[in-house]
């Protein structure tokens, strides 16, 4: 959510910040500022995209070498012009940037009016930058410890950025909630939300954790400080991300690269653990806490959006290789349902990012009742990361389209490999079983890449059903989560109108629905209740529905059935939805590229969603 970037060093600002912003942009997108600190802190900012902001900047004096920047996801105050960020103090002296929400900013706000403050923007960004000025102001200190102390009167989250007119040779930057990652080079400072703008130039980062406070000074040592004042030592780490892994390479966008990138991403997520010619299954990240897992009364995955979906195929899995209880959650409900949770509980928190607020807060929540806490994440480094007592990175690569893809198919990866893992220990598995799943899990990344060459076709599929105001998207058993997915990749990038159900609940009320109008896209392969899914297709088809069959390669009888149909090779139930997933993700591309919609960052939506 929202993007900060900011420079400090001999080169120019500007062009740097810019294109730092385009980097983040999948982050946020509803309006973008920048400042730049020469004598005076000028604030360009505008509503709109971050090539709007270029537009609205041509012709301005952009010089200086010290600046930052933001691409913004509202929470408060409408997106426009006004409510963009940077924000300035009533003195015009500090200008901040901000992602996160300051809770406790209504009773801020009616303060700072009482103290005569003047209110521009409708942000609770707003209330911070005038809070640090009045500090500053009434106790005479500085503005890192004006900074300190406003942070200690805030409740919420935030990653912000800190200019100071009188200091024209310093940067502050806090977090709390939100990420933020300082990028250390030879004589110059790069901060941002991630660490895509900073790759080009360094690969020497410091994370900040939460409620830490960064000074950052030309020609000196980062300086890090609590927000209770002790001083801590920066550590740097090295990132692993390349420069190309960020970049579109060839493909119109993002979200295509991604998809097409699932032979590599799940190869990757099992390479070095999935051992075929051993027979055995290895993860590094939990081997110290498998015992623990092992003897857990049940396991609660904890996950938002996509990653709800991957812990749905998860639960599937691991009750039945490992028959040890599942359970999956809404990380916002969870968090907040006052759950029964034990030390004999592990929870599994899954996010692409490792930033989602509220799968955050559940692992802290988790964490406080004495259950042990695994995260499955992409980014390394991140706040789960860091909040988990261990996990497993899914190592998908950076996933920069909104919607998510590759991260997805990672996840479940992972997951079967957990699930396997538990089995072999807990003996709930035969091992020619085992052997037999092995082998045919290292033969998904060859299935996966045979499915993208289906891609025309799928997009004829598109040409006819591109205008469709609804659909159903159906599916049973390992198949259910998929439906889900493949519904929520649609209405996501295409703003159509989707419903994911379990294919016999139809009956229950979504099948009031269906007519000679309604898509009905169904998962309908060869294994697990395939029989029962066919009666739930002549079902729909007796009240006229129309119907896209994702159908096992050689079945004629769900062929025979449906208006269309797309064959995918045939794999073992547990592992479909690695392969079912890919033709529904490109279904929703092609749809959503002929409604011109904006496939990378649709509308609304942000990736990494680092608030409530
Ligand atoms: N809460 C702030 C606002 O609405 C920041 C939002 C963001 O993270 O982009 O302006």
């Amino acid at each position: 959510m929202c993007g900060i970037v900011a420079y400090i060093g001999p080169r120019d600002a500007y062009p740097l910040l810019m294109k730092g912003l385009h980097r983040l942009e999948y982050r946020g997108y509803d309006s973008a500022g920048v400042c730049l600190l020469n004598d005076d802190l000028r604030v360009f900012k505008c509503k709109g995209k971050v090539s709007d902001l270029e537009d609205f900047v041509a012709g301005s004096d952009v010089s200086g070498n010290i600046g930052m920047a933001h691409t913004r996801w509202a929470t408060h105050g409408e997106p426009n012009t006004i409510n963009a960020h940077p924000h300035l103090s009533q003195n015009k002296t500090l200008a901040i940037i901000h992602n996160g929400i300051i809770e406790n900013y209504t009773v801020l706000r009616s303060e700072l009016k009482n103290r005569g403050y003047t209110f521009t923007s409708d942000t609770d960004t707003e209330v911070l930058v005038h809070l640090i000025e009045d500090i500053m102001i009434n106790e005479h200190v500085s503005v890192e410890e004006a900074v300190r102390v406003a942070l200690n009167e805030v409740i919420g989250a935030y990653a912000i950025v800190i200019l100071a007119k009188d200091f024209p040779d310093k940067i502050i930057a806090a977090r709390k909630g939100s990420p933020m990652v300082i990028g250390v080079g030879k004589d110059e400072f790069f901060i941002a939300s991630d660490a895509t703008p900073i790759i080009e130039y360094t690969n020497n980062v410091v994370y900040l954790n939460d409620e830490e406070i960064a000074i950052i000074e030309r020609d000196h040592e980062i300086q890090i400080r609590t927000i209770l004042n002790q001083k801590q030592t920066p550590y740097i780490e090295k990132l692993a991300m390349s420069l190309g892994e960020i970049e579109k390479g060839g493909f119109d966008h993002f979200m295509l690269k991604e998809i097409y990138e699932q032979p590599h991403s799940i190869y990757d997520s099992m390479r070095g653990r999935l051992h075929v010619d051993q027979g055995i299954v290895t993860l590094g990240g939990i081997r110290d806490w498998e015992q623990k897992i092992l003897n857990a009364k049940r396991i609660i995955i904890t996950a938002c959006g996509t990653s709800w979906h991957a812990g749905l195929v998860g639960e599937y899995l691991i009750e039945d290789f490992a028959r040890i209880p599942v359970e999956v959650e809404y990380s916002s409900e969870f968090r907040y349902r006052n759950p029964v949770l034990g030390e004999d509980d592990v929870v599994i928190a899954i996010s692409q990012s490792g930033e989602t607020a509220d799968t955050l807060a559940a692992i802290e929540l988790a964490k406080s009742k004495g259950a042990t806490v695994l995260g499955i994440c992409n980014v390394v480094g991140s706040s789960i990361a860091r909040a988990t007592h261990a996990g497993i990175y899914t190592h998908a690569g950076p996933e920069i389209g909104v919607a998510s893809t590759k991260a997805f198919t990672a996840q479940v990866a992972v997951l079967t490999l957990l699930g396997l893992l538990l089995a072999q220990k807990k003996g709930t598995i035969s091992q020619t079983e085992f052997q037999k799943i092995l082998i045919e899990l290292d033969r998904i990344p060859a299935k996966v890449q045979q499915i993208l060459e289906l891609s025309q076709k799928i997009k004829d599929i598109a040409t006819i059903y591109k205008d469709v105001k609804n659909s159903l998207y159906l599916g049973r058993g390992y198949n259910f989560p998929v439906a889900l997915e493949g519904a929520l990749k649609l209405k996501e990038i295409s703003y159509i109108h989707a419903e994911g159900y379990p294919a016999a609940e139809m009956k229950h009320g979504p099948i009031a629905l269906i007519d000679e109008l309604m898509p009905v896209v169904f998962i309908a392969t060869r294994r697990g209740i395939y029989e029962k899914v066919i009666t739930n297709i002549e079902e729909v088809k007796a009240r006229k529905g129309r119907i896209i069959a994702i159908v096992t390669e050689g079945d004629e009888t769900v062929k025979a059935l449906a208006d269309h149909w797309i064959e995918i090779p045939d794999t073992l139930e547990a592992l479909i939805p690695l392969l079912a997933t890919i033709p529904l993700q490109l279904l929703s591309y092609h749809i959503a590229v002929m409604l011109n919609r904006n496939v990378d960052q649709p509308r609304n939506l942000a990736k990494s969603v680092t608030v409530e």
